[in-house]
């Protein structure tokens, strides 16, 4: 959090804090402490739906978990709050970690049908288990006992709210640290993520029992807030609601959570009643009037891009005016809101005010790049040229056609290994077996002594084997930087205790990744784009971006896949110098290239692969020379002859 965000974020809890002080009315203060609990669950689920990208529609079935956690403990074992609540946030995050287990296997639609089970499934079993739960009946409760006098209302507004802030600051504190960084990195490329070492099973679990965590809290400060449950409260209209808030309130911001919970809270209320509803949105025509007019005089925003919220608000103004008539439409309305939202503000509310918000503020948190850092990268030269990879007979096969058959390849430490053949030939194929992405069908592949044989992407990663893609595999909404910090993720022993409480360990960690990120990013000539959104590069750069990210691993072997692919002449100039650099380092390189100039320029050794077969093996020029290989292309594409 910037100090700007965290001092309204100060100014907002003090003025949450002094809210039951002014507001007298038990009803209001109720509804406020209603938006404060769902906000809870709200940062958690946007952890799931925001930084892993899953859909999960479980979640109204967590925070029944954890309501019904606080009343079956109450009901049988009279547990005081300081027991239950905890209670419920672990028997919560155990049940997100069941969740998990189908996102590991199915995503998108399928995930959401799962997840909606899930939540079914839950409410079932509240209803049926009459012997925990008193079934239908419900369970009624009191508010928390301190001492021997039990909270007034007030009282227990404040714990709420101390539970929001700690909630805020913790999802604050893990989504901006490597566990955030994982998350997203997973969402955007999970190939990518495997193949940076970080395993997507394992941080698709922690980020659904985090949010578990959460959702389990919130449950069971609702319980005690409505002193009654029953299992018809979390229902799916409640999770559409859930994530409707996400949606309106936008992802990946503490702030949007809120705002989200807001929205669904009051929004309902607001069309009900007309009298409140009308000065609202009224004023809120006229907040976003002047807002926009700011913004535009300022330069920040266009009114073309301004025009979608202000025509929305001023429909808003104009439709309370006229909603006494219309009683029979107000849920209709208020589903049209939320279709605007969607279409004209995917971001979500915060996310567009943020977007030209923060247009000339872009983090520019000065760059220092240390020549310690850049000096660690690679390793000492290995003059013994010794052999660091060897696969023998490997076969690919799918379904009927052998991607691989029967290939060995020996690839000798501190030397650059050209793999090349026509499309289709399996230089990709062998890339793949190589880190692990596919199976082989039999043979073997043996990296610096050690067997890969079943041992996952991220495994085969954590051993120094870093790679690119043919089709660039970045993070697309991280910046430059931090996908070459989730390279740098192996960096990190720091737990999420460490990361919550920000304790000197994860400092130091970070404070090493970010200066380490810089120097890669320097090393590849990035260092001016460190905060650019990947997807914002030019394509060359993104190539040299993956690079960047592919060297933060410390690995000893680097596989690129056409890394001069699309690139202009100018680029493929620059890519060679890396590639000649990134070799004095003493790295070892197996480079796939059709750029003939290319391979030629560094390669020291270069097999030939045409239908999954190895055709030749030998110095470039002999290679180039060799009557197979020529063949090889000629008969092949002509594309691949020209290449050549
Ligand atoms: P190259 O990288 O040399 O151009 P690839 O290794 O990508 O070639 O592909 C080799 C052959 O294997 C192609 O015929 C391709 O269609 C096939 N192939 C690659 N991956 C798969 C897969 N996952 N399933 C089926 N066929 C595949
Ligand atoms: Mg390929």
């Amino acid at each position: 959090m910037n100090k700007k965000a965290f001092f309204s974020f100060v100014v907002l809890a003090v003025v949450l804090a002094a809210v039951p002080l002014v507001v007298t009315n038990p009803y209001y203060l109720h509804l406020i402490e209603t938006i404060l609990i769902y906000a809870v669950l709200l940062l958690g689920l946007d952890i799931v739906v925001g930084y892993t990208g899953q859909v999960s529609l479980g979640h109204a079935g967590l925070f029944g978990i954890g309501a019904y956690t606080v009343g079956t403990l109450i009901l049988h074992l009279s547990l005081p709050f300081w027991l239950a609540i905890p209670a419920a946030i672990i028997v919560t995050s155990i049940f997100g970690a069941i969740l998990a287990l189908p996102s590991l296997r199915v995503t998108g639609p399928y995930l959401a049908m799962v997840t909606l089970a899930f939540g079914t499934i839950i409410q079932i079993l509240i209803n049926e288990m009459d012997f925990l739960t008193d079934g239908p009946m419900g369970i009624s409760l009191d508010k928390p006992m301190i001492g021997d006098h039990m909270m007034t209302g007030p009282q227990f507004f404040w714990m709420v709210l101390a539970f929001l802030v700690l909630s805020v600051l913790f999802t604050e504190r893990v989504a901006k640290s490597h566990y955030g960084r994982a998350f997203e990195a997973l969402r955007d490329s999970p190939i990518a993520c495997d193949c940076m070492g970080v395993s997507v099973y394992r941080y698709k679990v922690v980020a659904f029992v985090i949010s578990a965590g959460l959702a389990g809290l919130s449950g069971a400060l609702h319980a005690y807030s409505e002193q009654y449950i029953s299992p018809n409260t979390y229902t799916f209209e409640l999770m559409v609601l859930f994530l409707l808030a996400i949606i309106m309130g936008g992802r990946k911001t503490r702030s949007g959570a809120l705002l989200g919970a807001a929205i669904i809270v009051l929004l309902p209320k607001m069309l009900d009643d007309v009298s409140t509803f009308r000065p609202l949105a009224i004023g809120l025509a006229v907040i976003v009037m002047v807002g926009s007019t700011w913004a535009v005089r300022q330069g920040r925003a266009t009114w073309r891009r301004m025009a979608a919220p202000v025509a929305g608000a001023l429909l808003l103004a104009v439709g309370s005016l006229v909603l006494e008539q219309m009683t029979d439409w107000r849920l209709s309305i208020f589903g049209l809101m939320i279709l605007f939202v969607v279409y004209y503000l995917p971001d979500g509310i915060v996310g567009f005010v943020t977007q030209f918000w923060s247009r000339h503020k872009k983090d520019t948190s000065p760059v220092t790049i240390s020549s310690e850092y850049i000096s660690q990268i690679g390793h000492e030269p290995d003059a013994s040229h010794g052999v660091l990879l060897s696969v023998s007979q490997a076969i690919m096969q799918f379904g009927g056609l052998r991607a691989l058959n029967e290939v060995d390849l020996e690839v000798r430490r501190g030397t650059v290994h050209g793999l090349i053949g026509p499309n289709g030939s399996g230089k990709s194929t062998m890339m793949n077996v190589l880190t692990g992405i596919y199976v082989p069908t039999s043979g073997s592949v043996v990296f610096a002594g050690k067997d890969l044989a079943g041992l996952t992407s991220s495994e085969i990663a954590a051993r120094g084997v870093a790679r690119t893609f043919q089709n660039v595999q970045l993070f697309g909404e991280m910046s430059a930087l931090e996908n070459v910090l989730v390279g740098l993720h192996h960096t990190f022993t720091s737990q999420l205790s460490s990361v919550a409480l920000h304790l000197p360990l994860w400092r130091r960690e970070e404070n090493t990744a970010r200066a380490r990120a810089y120097a890669l990013l320097d090393f590849v000539g990035l260092a001016s784009l460190a905060h650019e959104e990947a997807r914002n590069l030019p394509y060359g750069k993104q190539r040299l971006l993956e690079i960047a990210r592919a060297l933060a691993l410390d690995p000893q072997l680097l596989l690129l896949d056409e890394p001069a692919a699309g690139l202009t002449a100018p680029d493929i100039v620059e890519l060679l110098a890396i590639i000649r650099k990134i070799k004095d380092r003493g790295l070892t390189v197996i480079l796939i290239e059709h750029h003939m100039d290319v391979v030629m320029g560094v390669c020291d050794a270069v097999s030939v692969l045409d239908f999954g077969q190895k055709i030749a093996e030998g110095l470039p020029q002999d290679v180039q020379a060799d009557p197979r290989v020529v063949e090889a292309y000629l008969g092949g594409e002509q594309a691949g002859a020209q290449a050549c």
